[in-house]
C-alpha cells in the first residue's frame, strides 16, 4: 500500500504539458487555466509524480516513525486594509503566542501588501517569532487569486501545524481555497481554540443554530486551518522589544493566477457595522420594541451615552433597522464594555454574539426572559417607561458635572 497522504500541484512551476494527465490510471486530473488540477477522485498512487518533469507535482508520505510528515508552528495570515491592520490579527496573535508557547513551537505571520515592512515590524511587539513580508505593488488591493497562491506556496515551504485567519470577509474567502488546495480540514468562524495532549487543535465553534457548541479537530491532515470570530478572544498586548526574524520574500508576478483587478475601491454606506464592534457601549433594540419607530429611543439612549445601536435578528428580517447593526450569531460578534438589551428575549443565537460583553443590562417585561440569565442587572419593566428614565438620569448626571 502507498504510504502517499497527499499530493499536490506547484502551479507556478506547471506547464500545462499533460503528462500527468494521461498518466494517472483514474483519470482523476484536469487541466484548469493551463495548469494540473488534481480532483477528489484522487486516490493517491503517486503515478503523476514519477511522471512529472518539471517536478510540479509532489506527494507527501507518512513519516515511518510519527506517521505524519513533520509539521510545527503556528501562522497567522495578517490582514490590513490600506497598511491598517486589521483588529481581529491581534486577537489571533495572542491566541497564538499562548498555543505556541504550550506546544513549544514558532509562532509566525504572514503580511502582503504594498509598503507593509513597517507593518511587519510593529508585529514583533507583541512577541512574533518570525514574519513573513510580501511586498509589491501588485498586492496593494486585497484578491483572492495572488494571495491564496502565494500564501499556499509559503504554507508548503514552512508547514506549520496551525493556520490562523481571522473570520473576515477576506479571511473567509481566502481560507477555504487555501484549505483545498492543500486538501486539509478548515473550521470556520472559530469561537474558541484549545489543544489536546497530542498537539491537535480543538476547534469550537457554534452549531445547529447556536443551540450547540461543537468542538472540532482535524487529526489526519496538516496544517490544521481555523478562521475566527473577531472580538472573541482578547487582544495581544504591545511589549517593547521583542527580538524576531523579518524574512522579506521574493515572487514571480506573473507566474501567480490572477483572474481579477480590482478597479475601485467604495467604502460601504452606513458607519453602524464598523462603529458596532468597535463600540465600548452598546444599547440594543428587540422585538419587545414593537415597531421601526422604537429604535428612535434606543438611538437616543446610545446617543446620550456616547454609544452605538445593536439589533436582534427579527427586527432586521422585519426591516426596522439595516443588517449591519444585527448582533448574534449570524450578525456581529461584540464585546462593550456596557450591553444594554431592550426587549431582547436572549435567544441563543443572540447571546452567541454579545455574552462576552464586560457588563449586560436587560430591560423586558417578562421577569421570565432568558436574558435575566445572564445579564448583571435587569430591569422588569415597559422598555418605553424604563429608557427615558434612564436618558433623563444620564442627563442629570452629565449637567452636574
Ligand atoms: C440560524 C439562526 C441564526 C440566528 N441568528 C441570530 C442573530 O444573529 N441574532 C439574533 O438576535 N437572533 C438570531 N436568530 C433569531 C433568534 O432565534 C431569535 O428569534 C431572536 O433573537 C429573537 O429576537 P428578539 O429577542 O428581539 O425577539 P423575541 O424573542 O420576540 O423577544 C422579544 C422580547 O421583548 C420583550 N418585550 C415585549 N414588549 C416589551 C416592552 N414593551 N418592554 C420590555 N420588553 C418587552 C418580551 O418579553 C420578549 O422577551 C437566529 C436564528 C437562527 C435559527
Amino acid at each position: 500500500m502507498s504510504n502517499i497522504i497527499n499530493i499536490r500541484v506547484t502551479t507556478e512551476k506547471c506547464s500545462g504539458c499533460g503528462l500527468c494527465i494521461k498518466s494517472c490510471p483514474f483519470n482523476c486530473i484536469a487541466l484548469v487555466d493551463g495548469v494540473a488540477f488534481i480532483q477528489e477522485s484522487c486516490r493517491l498512487c503517486g503515478a503523476c509524480v514519477s511522471v512529472c518533469e518539471r517536478e510540479a507535482i509532489v506527494s507527501e508520505s507518512k513519516n515511518e516513525k510519527t506517521g505524519t510528515i513533520k509539521y510545527s508552528g503556528i501562522l497567522i495570515f495578517v490582514e490590513q486594509r490600506k497598511n491598517v491592520i486589521a483588529p481581529v490579527v491581534f486577537e489571533l496573535i495572542d491566541k497564538g503566542r499562548e498555543l505556541a508557547d504550550r506546544l513549544g513551537e514558532k509562532l509566525e505571520c504572514v503580511i502582503l501588501g504594498k509598503d507593509v515592512k513597517q507593518q511587519a515590524e510593529e508585529l514583533f511587539h507583541y512577541r512574533v517569532d518570525r514574519i513573513h513580508v510580501y511586498d509589491s505593488p501588485f498586492l496593494e488591493e486585497f484578491r483572492d487569486d495572488p494571495y491564496s497562491e502565494l500564501l499556499v506556496c509559503l504554507i508548503q515551504e514552512i508547514k506549520p501545524s496551525i493556520f490562523l485567519l481571522g473570520a473576515t470577509s477576506e479571511g473567509r474567502s481566502i481560507a477555504p481555497r487555501i484549505a483545498t488546495r492543500l486538501r486539509t480540514g478548515l473550521t470556520a468562524d472559530c469561537t474558541g481554540l484549545e489543544t489536546d495532549s497530542e498537539g491537535n487543535l480543538l476547534q469550537t465553534r457554534p452549531a445547529f443554530g447556536g443551540n450547540i457548541m461543537a468542538t472540532i479537530e482535524c487529526r489526519n491532515t496538516r496544517p490544521q486551518i481555523a478562521t475566527v470570530r473577531y472580538k472573541v478572544m482578547k487582544k495581544a498586548e504591545r511589549v517593547s522589544a521583542y527580538k524576531g526574524e523579518l524574512v522579506c520574500r521574493d515572487f514571480d508576478e506573473k507566474s501567480i493566477r490572477n483572474r481579477t483587478w480590482v478597479k475601485k475601491v467604495a467604502e460601504a454606506q452606513g458607519k453602524g457595522e464598523a462603529s458596532l464592534t468597535e463600540a465600548n457601549i452598546i444599547v440594543s433594540g428587540g422585538k419587545g420594541l414593537g415597531n421601526p419607530e422604537g429604535f428612535k429611543l434606543v438611538k437616543e439612549l446610545a446617543d446620550v451615552l456616547g454609544g452605538a445601536v445593536g439589533a436582534s435578528r427579527i427586527t432586521v428580517d422585519e426591516g426596522w433597522i439595516p443588517y449591519p447593526h444585527q448582533v448574534g450569531l449570524s450578525g456581529r460578534t461584540v464585546r462593550p464594555k456596557l450591553y444594554i438589551a431592550c426587549g431582547i428575549s436572549g435567544s441563543v443565537q443572540h447571546l452567541a454574539g454579545m455574552q462576552t460583553s464586560d457588563i449586560v443590562v436587560a430591560i423586558n417585561k417578562d421577569p421570565s426572559a432568558p436574558i435575566f440569565r445572564i445579564a448583571d442587572y435587569g430591569i422588569v419593566g415597559d422598555l418605553y417607561e424604563v429608557i427615558p428614565e434612564i436618558i433623563k438620569l444620564v442627563r442629570e448626571l452629565k449637567e452636574q458635572k
